[in-house]
């Protein structure tokens, strides 16, 4: 623990989920957290208060993504908070997590669901990292949720499917772009992995998800966030450009 001392971090949809338990992982290591929701306020400000009680830093910040003006409302907040807890807007650490999902078959797929779910999922992350470049130092880090439906196929979760490939651009061209500056840029691919939804309560969806990783269990957040407080910190600054397979086995076959 205390590998991020001294570190800032913005995790988005961080109320809850697999970015909730990425706030308070990245907040035990030592990083102030701005832990960013949409419409759950309440439960963002449980993150940050459970954050505090363990002795960590963390504040929330609201913007829905995936509409005009989203990054100016997400930045206007983050950098408030960073500057109020820190007195300068340095991030050190960018999670794009929050993340729309729906299942459909692909005859349902509509326009504007597709419009939709490419905004939230793959435009929104794209110009959070460009603006979030004028903020994040050398050595930095960028670190996108994607999903193990990149390499598994899915019909019903085609149009999910494509929000992730093109999401997944990023740390190939970004980490590119950014290796002069050493901040590297990956992705990280999760499997069925327990967000507290409706589905994980009812057995036999919770049984059918959890025969998909080779570890036979539907994975805890927590699973996820380890891996991502890895990259996050110095221990793994020769890595750039990667997927990282955080599917608990479920990409074997
Ligand atoms: P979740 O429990 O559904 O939580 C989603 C988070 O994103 C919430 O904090 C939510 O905020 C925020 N969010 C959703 N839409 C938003 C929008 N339009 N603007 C701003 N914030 C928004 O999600 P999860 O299951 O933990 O998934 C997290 C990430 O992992 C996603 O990118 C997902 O695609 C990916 N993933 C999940 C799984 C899985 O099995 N759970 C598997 C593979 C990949 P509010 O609550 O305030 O709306």
């Amino acid at each position: 623990m205390g590998k991020l001392i001294g570190k800032t971090a913005l995790v988005t949809g961080s109320s809850r989920g697999i970015g909730r338990a990425v706030a308070e992982r990245l907040a035990d290591e030592g990083a102030l957290v701005a832990v960013h929701y949409a419409t759950g306020a309440d439960a963002a400000r449980e993150v940050v208060a459970g954050i505090e009680k363990n002795g960590g830093r963390a504040f929330a910040v609201q913007a829905e993504l995936g509409v005009p003006g989203d990054v100016d409302t997400l930045f206007a907040g983050l950098e408030k908070g960073l500057e109020e807890h820190t007195g300068h807007t340095t991030l050190d650490i960018l999670v794009n997590n929050a993340g729309i999902m729906a299942m459909l078959q692909p005859a349902e797929v509509t326009p504007e669901l597709f419009d939709r779910m490419m905004a939230v999922n793959a435009k929104a992350p794209l110009f959070i990292v460009q603006r979030g470049l004028s903020l994040i130092p050398d050595g930095g880090r960028v670190i996108n949720i994607t999903s193990g439906l990149t390499r598994v196929a899915s019909p019903e979760q085609v149009t999910y499917g494509m929000t992730k490939a093109a999401l997944e651009q990023i740390a190939l061209h970004f980490s590119r772009h950014l290796g002069g500056r050493r901040i590297t840029v990956n992705s990280v691919a999760p499997g069925s992995t327990d967000n507290g939804g409706p589905v994980f309560q009812v057995p036999e969806i919770r049984e059918a998800l959890s025969r998909l990783s080779t570890f036979g269990e539907v994975a805890e957040p927590t699973a996820v966030a380890d891996v991502v407080a890895f990259l996050a910190s110095n221990d793994a600054r020769w890595i750039t450009g990667a997927f990282i397979d955080a599917s608990g086995g479920t990409l074997l076959g």
